[in-house]
């Protein structure tokens, strides 16, 4: 198998070697192939990136937004009819089954350009009256905006960083994760074909190293990242010293709150979509899953019979429903957070080990359930980023508030009950940015997603990514004499 790029970089409209960077290499997560290898960036290919992605974004900043939303929606069209390709090469980069990758990833991004390739030309400013005289302001670009991404959805949060930064008339500079850096570079690519100038879209692969060389080089206006929290401390640290604007998308340990009144066949759907869906790689999942005493158990064997059916596979088999995390590294973590939630004293209703279909190879972990979950645990308190949902039972409304709260993590939550007031009461009352009510997860591109608390800062998708991608200037008009007092 072979996946491998035509170079490592891709800047000012082509692709880009050198050699000389430390070797990255690409692992086909349900095999340990290695598929493909590239290298990081070094300081000469850091500087080329930056320097063309300043020079097209003045040259971009001047066309008219509906050019450049015109752009955008290009691009999204050519995703759309590529998409069974760029699916297949986001299988093999990230090891997600290709059910998935066929509907959430590729087409993901391609919504995202074609949402603010829509509204590019709705990016305005407003004029203020005031008396004789009168204000506007003008909605500008920022410069220059760097992108680091994670490893569990590389051409979405791609697309997400690019589309909404390339709307407002900024440059993009994408650093992919190391361990999935394929398929920005397809991204960077089709912006090309759709028509943006060289440079607007770069990508360069490399480790953090490259990641906050990135964050702090002077020619940087902005940074969004998409990460955990201990690596969002640090680029916001990094951004924060030449008070770079930022965006922070990172990562939780969220709520799914079942009451004893909820439609139990969807909660469980839900469940099982918040934390097994891309073999739990998901930041917004909702991994501790409190459910009303009073249908505990009903819920615990329907979720564990539903979750014994569970196809094991390659991800490249469309009947796949769960496939190998992204490497060996996550699988171990994965595996000791299971022994730590044993040891604890969590109930193993389900799962737990490697499958014994894939012990020989590839980075697999079997759905797992625990049952008798207490906050203390740290099963319940660490983001574990893995195939491992954590029962706790409640009794009362306002305890599960409480205990939902508990977190230093804000990202999102869910609340499954059937009574309006409930439901509206309950997620006015949740600490998290994106909530939802009878369902889990869905993320569309008209609706802001972030967190609050140590989850994030900034919007990402929906108008309100625009705010994190532009700055208002204020523009004061006189039509009369200037009075002096001398
Ligand atoms: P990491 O935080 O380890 O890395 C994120 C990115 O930052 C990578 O590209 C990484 O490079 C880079 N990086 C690492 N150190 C630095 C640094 N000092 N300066 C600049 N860049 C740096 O996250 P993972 O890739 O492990 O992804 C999993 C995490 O992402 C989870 O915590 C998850 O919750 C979160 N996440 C959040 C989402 C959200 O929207 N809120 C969505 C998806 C994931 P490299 O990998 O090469 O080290």
């Amino acid at each position: 198998m072979n996946a491998q790029p035509k170079a490592s970089h891709f800047i000012d409209g082509a692709y880009v070697e050198d050699n000389a960077g430390r070797p990255i290499d690409c692992i086909f997560p349900a095999t340990g192939e290695v598929i493909a290898t590239l290298h990081s960036a070094t300081p000469a290919i850091i500087d080329k990136a930056l320097e063309s992605a300043h020079r097209a974004q003045k040259q971009w900043a001047t066309l008219t937004p509906v050019a450049r939303g015109r752009v955008l929606r290009r691009a999204a069209d050519i995703i759309t009819a590529r998409n069974q390709e760029l699916s297949e090469l986001e299988t093999l980069d990230t090891g997600k089954p290709i059910q998935e990758t066929l509907v959430a990833d590729a087409t993901s991004g391609a919504e995202a350009l074609e949402f603010f390739g829509g509204i590019a030309p709705t990016i305005n400013g407003e004029a203020i009256p005031l008396g004789d005289d009168f204000a506007y302001t003008r909605r500008e670009p920022l410069g220059v905006c760097v992108g680091i991404g994670a490893w569990n959805y590389p051409t979405q949060i791609a697309a997400w960083k690019a589309a909404p930064a390339l709307a407002c008339g900024n440059a993009m500079v994408f650093k992919p994760s190391e361990l999935t850096p394929l398929c920005a570079l397809k991204l960077a690519e089709i912006f090309v074909e759709a028509g943006a100038p060289a440079g607007l879209f770069n990508v360069i692969q490399g480790y953090g190293d490259v990641g906050a060389a990135l964050a702090t080089d002077p020619r940087t206006a902005k940074v969004s990242l998409t990460g955990s929290v201990p690596t969002g401390r640090k680029v916001y640290a990094a951004a924060a010293e030449g008070i770079r604007h930022v965006t922070m998308e990172l990562g939780g340990k969220s709520p799914l709150i079942v009451f004893e009144d909820a439609d139990i066949e969807n909660a469980v759907s839900a469940a099982i979509n918040a934390n097994f869906y891309s073999s739990g790689q998901i930041c917004s999942n909702g991994t501790r899953v409190f459910v009303h005493e009073a249908v505990h158990d009903q819920f615990v064997a329907r979720l564990t019979e539903r979750t014994a059916r569970a196809v094991i596979g390659d991800p490249r088999d469309e009947a796949t429903q769960i496939g190998p995390l992204v490497s060996a590294a996550q699988r171990d973590r994965v595996l000791s957070y299971i022994e730590i939630g044993k040891a604890e004293g969590a109930r193993l209703e389900f799962g737990g080990s490697v499958p014994r279909d894939f012990a020989a190879a590839g980075f697999y972990v079997e759905p797992t359930l625990f049952t008798g979950v207490t906050d203390d645990m740290r099963i319940a308190r660490e983001e574990i980023f893995g195939p491992v949902l954590s029962v706790l039972s409640f009794a009362s409304e306002d305890e599960v508030i409480a205990r939902a709260n508990g977190s230093d993590f804000g990202l999102a939550a869910g609340v499954f009950t059937k009574d309006i007031t409930r439901a509206h009461r309950t997620v006015a009352a949740l600490e998290a940015g994106t909530c939802w009510i009878n369902t889990y997860n869905l993320t569309p591109v008209e609706m802001p997603f972030g967190g609050v608390k140590h989850s994030g800062v900034g919007r990402e998708n929906a108008r309100a990514a625009i705010e994190h991608y532009s700055q208002i200037k204020s523009v004061y008009v006189a039509m009369g004499d200037v009075e002096a007092a001398f």
